[in-house]
């Protein structure tokens, strides 16, 4: 299989490529064009001259078009979650979710196309009227990482397109076989030349440059906090509009009187789903001391029966992780771990599937103190990190804490500390009776904190990145007014 860049409605070869590889087998999966500095020109020009026009297509067409995307993407839902499973790892049930949620979020955007909705209200004035609407940004670049690789870009793209931008969108060089899939399908769905261009390529010399472009207006990132902060900085430097979605440190709390089965089929999902590789994945588990014993056991027997594999088996429940760095990286936390002196209950182990590869047992942590290396920083990996409290109070304390501010759930049959803790807890996703994952799109999505710089996903907020407001005023009076002078004493 090969994979190519997708700028101004062609697909475009490259001298250079590089390889794709199957994390679950080792085997290389697909070869891939690499883009250069002269893509990203050709790119961002092909996008400036395609917003001329994208911007003056009327949004409900637009709309029609996402619609399009979404048919095809339905149609296409078990192909292409097949590659995604290859590219990434994550288990084809999982898969096929990644896939939904495009779908879901072409269908709600496809009908903002019929919204957009700006407002109108009361001038001060005689004769004279007020309204504000929404403006497209211009060109938009977007970088996003390999977790989910058709969620997030969705997030980004979906928005960006029904609001009128053209775009570059700069997937990870971990994904670039399931991204170069889904521009195809925006090809097939009819999107006019240069609006949608896609830039596949390792290292971060293609997304820097496309940070730097004077040309490209905003910047949507998904990714480590790193990153994040880097590009807020060269973008900043010329007042470019930035929208960052980072890490996560996720916690669930439990209380005393919480559902213990319910809580443990919970935790199980949220800390080891998607190999623990999500941004809303459970790290920490805050337990008050009561129910603590039982929940561990019940958590541990299920740990120990998971079973590790190749994600296209249907009766594998955790994929590989992404790469051999992350691999090691998760093995040094768990060792700082230890060396800080957290107890390992089960797992801490790099493992393999029929001696192939980069698979790491799910591992449960008792006694980790809050403040250590494994309570406060991102592993992004199957780890999970069990935290005994005396109170709520303490447990929010602690939550709080974070220096990320992602997704946070608690586990009461408490109403009244239920709605205390909806309260006072700080992240940007709150969940009660529900571990940390599982956002839908039509909420808005992100974090607070190290985990964002206060934008929001999804939902109709997410259009407030991808369009200026524009106030217009009209003055049929005939006569010079002048407002907050005139009228007034
Ligand atoms: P990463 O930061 O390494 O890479 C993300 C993207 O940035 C990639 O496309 C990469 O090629 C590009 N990039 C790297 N350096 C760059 C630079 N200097 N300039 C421009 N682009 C550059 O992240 P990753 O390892 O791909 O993803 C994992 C991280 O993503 C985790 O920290 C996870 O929590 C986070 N994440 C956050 C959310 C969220 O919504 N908050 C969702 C998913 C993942």
């Amino acid at each position: 299989m090969e994979f190519q860049n997708y700028i101004n409605g062609k697909w475009i070869s490259s001298k250079t490529t590089f390889a794709t590889v199957n994390p679950a087998t080792e085997e290389i999966l697909a070869q891939i064009a690499e883009a250069n500095l002269a893509d990203v020109e050709s790119a961002v020009q092909a996008a400036s001259e395609a917003f001329k026009s994208w911007r003056l297509t009327p949004a409900p067409l637009r709309g029609e078009l996402l619609f399009k995307v979404g048919d095809i993407l339905k149609t296409k839902k078990e192909e292409l979650a097949r590659l995604l499973t290859q590219d990434m790892g994550k288990v084809i049930t999982e898969a096929r979710g990644d896939i939904q949620e495009a779908i879901d979020m072409a269908y709600f955007m496809g009908g903002e196309g019929r919204r957009l909705l700006g407002y109108t209200a009361p001038v001060e004035m005689p004769n004279k009227f007020g309204m504000a609407m929404r403006d497209p940004s211009g060109v938009v670049g977007i970088i996003t990482p390999w977790n989910f690789p058709i969620a997030v870009p969705s997030w980004k793209i979906f928005p960006a397109l029904i609001a009128g931008n053209t775009l570059i969108w700069k997937p990870s060089p971990e994904t670039p076989a399931i991204s170069a899939a889904f521009t195809k399908v925006f090809e097939e769905a009819g999107l006019p030349a240069g609006v949608f261009n896609l830039l596949l390529a390792p290292g971060a010399e293609v997304g820097r440059a496309l940070v730097d472009h004077p040309g490209v207006r905003v910047l949507s990132f998904t990714g480590s906090t790193t990153t994040g902060r880097a590009i807020a900085e060269a973008a900043g430097r010329l007042n470019k509009k930035v929208s960052l979605e980072m890490g996560g440190k996720n916690a669930i709390i439990v209380l005393d009187d919480a559902d213990l089965e319910l809580v443990a089929d919970a935790t199980l999902w949220a800390a080891f789903g998607t190999t623990g590789q999500r941004c809303t994945a459970a790290s920490r588990l805050i337990v008050q001391k009561g129910i603590a014993p039982k929940l561990k056991e019940a958590l541990l027997a299920r740990t120990k029966k998971l079973t590790l594999g190749n994600g296209l088996d249907l009766n594998v429940e955790v994929g590989p992780v992404i790469n051999k760095i992350a691999l090691d990286r998760i093995h040094n936390y768990v060792q700082v771990g230890q060396k800080e002196g957290a107890r390992v209950l089960t797992g801490a182990e790099i493992t393999d599937v029929n001696g192939k590869g980069f698979f790491y047992a799910p591992t449960l942590f008792d006694g980790v103190r809050p403040g250590s290396t494994l309570e406060a920083e991102e592993v992004f990996g199957p780890v999970l990190s069990i935290i005994e409290v005396n109170s709520l109070e303490e447990a929010i304390e602690i939550n709080n804490r974070s220096k990320y501010g992602l997704s946070t759930s608690i586990f009461t049959q408490d109403v009244n500390r239920a709605f205390t803790a909806m309260r006072d807890i700080f992240t940007g996703l709150v969940y009660i009776n529900h571990g940390t994952t599982g956002a839908e799109i039509q909420f808005p999505f992100g974090g607070v904190r190290g985990t964002g710089n206060g934008h929001r996903e999804a939902g109709q907020t997410a259009l407030e990145l991808f369009t200026e407001w524009k106030s217009i005023y009209v003055d049929y009076s005939g006569k010079l007014q002048r407002a907050q002078i005139d009228n007034r004493e």
